[in-house]
């Protein structure tokens, strides 16, 4: 059984105008010690998706299923959500400064989420389990770092403060949104690194929210490309890497500055902006953006399909797939 089990989730926000759909169908699973990358750029839907399924989006209007060990999160109270966020499922953010209180130290804040969760523990043990934590995420001298306050640790070392709160609670899955955002590439690959570490140590399921492709070269072993709202390729990391079959996926390969060994010509941006989720383009949402399109893409949706030939990939493109050149004899037909 999947560790989690998304079915068909659509997430919508109430408007001046009527309901405004963020999500507009997205079903993904996730295995213990596995990691699934969702791709996207802003507004794609990946992030509004996972918390939406962690019970953080209140205001929204959600449909599906989000099978956690079996237990439809989408169903539970916010109490038995409030436990399982952090004791079995945390996250780690972009900026750590968000997640932190920037008036309490480090090993006060390890400590006291320990302590959340689990009252049994007193102020001493949490707090040597903290000192514990800020070594196994490599922060130098744990026992002196772990009164200091956030903004005495530089921003790299920041995210391993995060990622130790992540580790707490010894969680089964965790989500990881942009975590390597606004890191030089140095602590980027140190980051990913750690993540990809500790998840095997302890066979954590993780899934990983970027905007960039090249960050999960290393790390994913499924990925799903989302664009406004919907998933539009899905495939192992390597058939995504060397077999990309939608446009979008392509766009975003081609995009990433020093290549990712798929192709290693000139960087060709994306032209456009994806849209705003006030205004999705009819038939394919990608159509105003893709080199590719023919009339039948404004027109009609097409649906994620299995690329015929090709395992489990999957793609929501009209095109057939040894159009866009990329090396497949294989076309995209309906599931
Ligand atoms: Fe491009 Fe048409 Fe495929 Fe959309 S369906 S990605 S517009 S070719």
């Amino acid at each position: 059984m999947s560790l989690l089990e998304v079915k068909d989730l659509k997430v919508g926000f109430q408007a001046v105008d009527g309901l405004v759909q963020a999500v507009r169908g997205l079903s993904f699973s996730v295995e213990p010690g596995r990691t699934l990358a969702i791709v996207g750029e802003s507004g794609s839907g990946k992030t509004v998706s996972t918390q939406a399924i962690l019970g953080l989006l209140p205001e929204a209007d959600i449909s599906g299923t989000a099978l956690f060990e079996g237990a439809d999160l989408l169903k539970l109270g916010e109490e038995r959500l409030r436990q399982i966020r952090g004791a079995e499922i945390s996250m780690i953010f972009q900026d750590p400064l968000t997640s932190l209180h920037p008036l309490y130290k480090v090993g006060r804040q390890i400590a006291e989420t320990i302590r959340v969760h689990d009252s049994g523990v007193g102020r001493a043990q949490a707090r040597r389990r903290a000192v514990e934590l800020l070594g196994l995420v490599g922060i130098p001298g744990p026992d002196r770092r772990v009164d200091d306050y956030p903004h005495q640790f530089p921003r790299g070392m920041r995210q391993r403060v995060m990622i130790a709160m992540a580790l707490a609670l010894n969680p089964k899955l965790v989500v990881a949104d942009e975590p390597t955002t606004a890191l030089d590439a140095t602590v980027q690959a140190q980051i990913l690194e750690l993540i990809t570490e500790l998840q095997k140590q302890f066979g954590i399921a993780l899934v990983l929210l970027t905007h960039d492709l090249g960050v999960v070269a290393r790390v994913a072993d499924e990925v799903i490309v989302m664009y406004a709202g919907l998933p539009v390729e899905r495939a192992d990391r390597r058939t995504t890497y060397y077999r990309p079959h939608h446009p979008y996926t392509k766009g975003l390969l081609e995009s990433i500055p020093g290549s990712t060994g798929v192709r290693q010509g000139r960087l060709r941006p994306i032209p456009g902006r994806p849209p705003s989720v006030l205004a999705v383009p009819p038939g394919c949402a990608f159509h105003p953006r893709c080199e590719y399109a023919m009339p039948v893409c404004a027109a009609e949706r097409p649906p994620l399909g299995r690329v015929t030939g090709d395992g489990d990939h999957a793609s929501a493109c009209w095109l057939p797939h040894q159009a866009i050149g990329l090396g497949a004899e294989a076309e995209a037909v309906r599931l």
